[in-house]
């Protein structure tokens, strides 16, 4: 899901227990459930539905950016095919497109969430719906428009180009394999990684880009323990910013170890997935040990990344020195 200012999902994925949809097999081309669609659009009034190779994009006719939009998308689902080949063996093929359902006013976005995904997405920009799998977003430009409604302490007015690669994100992680749903996945691994491909609207090879802004927060000082961190399966409760913090230290260390400990990464998607297929053992292992498994103790990991971050801060500082 996505909030205004910050992005969050897996209150959905937690939540389990919904069918998937359909899959095409074998197809040559890729297919849309067909079904879901029309049920969508019957939803939304004047609705106006366009495809592009992977995706389906059913929009309000007020929402102007339909092509701007499948861009994105499209290269959004580029950059998690690119991961999803680092990552796992043998990634699984998108046979059917992803649908998307595009709002320009947050009234009829919160009314769809509600009557159709039983969601109270009123603090969201964005959600990825798992079990229907479809992501559905807010995600007009609102410049010259009213502003934007604002919930706690949030300041900041989510990018919408952001909202979307981040659902999408969410939606083809799981398709490709990567990640597996069920219902005590880490919550920092899935908005980790969303919150890594928000940059693919600039581009597909803008994922794990820098983002300064949410740098700096954590820069600033942890707010969570990295073992505390690793094993949140929802967002953490307290005031906005405390939910901020949690999806940029989330970024930042997903970042960090895609970067410095790939194959230590690869293992652990490999053991999340493992343990999802374990889901109703009781002797599935903690999320801290999954963690440790994959990366060493928890406590030198939060020393080499808490270090680098500080070291990256004393670069920055000195590049602007005179
Ligand atoms: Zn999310």
């Amino acid at each position: 899901m996505s909030f205004v200012g910050v992005t969050i999902s897996s209150l959905l994925l937690a939540s389990g227990g919904l069918a998937e949809g359909a899959r095409g097999v074998g197809a040559p081309e890729r297919t849309t459930a067909d079904a879901m669609v029309r049920r969508v659009e019957r939803e939304i009034p004047g609705a106006v539905r366009v495809a592009s190779e992977r995706f389906v994009l059913v929009a309000d006719p007020h929402y102007g950016a339909r092509e701007r939009t499948l861009a994105i998308l499209e290269r959004t689902a580029d950059a998690v095919e690119t991961f999803a080949d680092r990552m796992i063996d043998e990634p699984r093929p998108q046979r059917e497109r992803v649908l998307a359902v595009a709002f320009t006013d947050s009234t009829s976005f919160e009314h769809f969430a509600r009557d159709v995904d039983r969601l109270d997405a009123s603090w969201m920009s964005g959600y990825w719906a798992p079990g229907a799998d479809r992501v559905v977003f807010r995600a007009a430009r609102t410049d010259g428009d009213s502003p934007e409604r604002h919930h706690g302490t949030f300041a900041a007015v989510a990018d919408p180009d952001a909202t979307i690669a981040h659902e999408a994100a969410h939606a083809l992680l799981h398709r490709l394999g990567v990640q597996r749903r069920a219902p005590r996945t880490p919550l920092w691994i899935s908005e980790g990684l969303a919150v890594a491909f928000e940059p693919c609207g600039h581009g597909a090879d803008a994922a794990f880009a820098p983002q300064p802004e949410r740098e700096a927060r954590v820069r600033r000082g942890p707010t969570f323990a990295l073992r505390d961190l690793v094993v949140a399966t929802s967002v953490p409760p307290g005031d906005a910013s405390a939910v901020e913090a949690f999806y940029d230290e989330s970024w930042s260390l997903a970042r960090w170890l895609v970067t410095e400990r790939p194959t230590e990464f690869r293992t652990y998607l490999g053991l999340l997935r493992e343990a999802a297929r374990e889901n109703a053992r009781s002797k599935r292992p903690t999320a801290l040990a999954t963690f440790e498994r994959a990366f060493g103790p928890v406590d030198a990991v939060e020393a080499a990344w808490r270090g680098s971050l500080s070291a990256a801060g004393e670069a920055a500082t000195s590049d602007r020195a005179p």
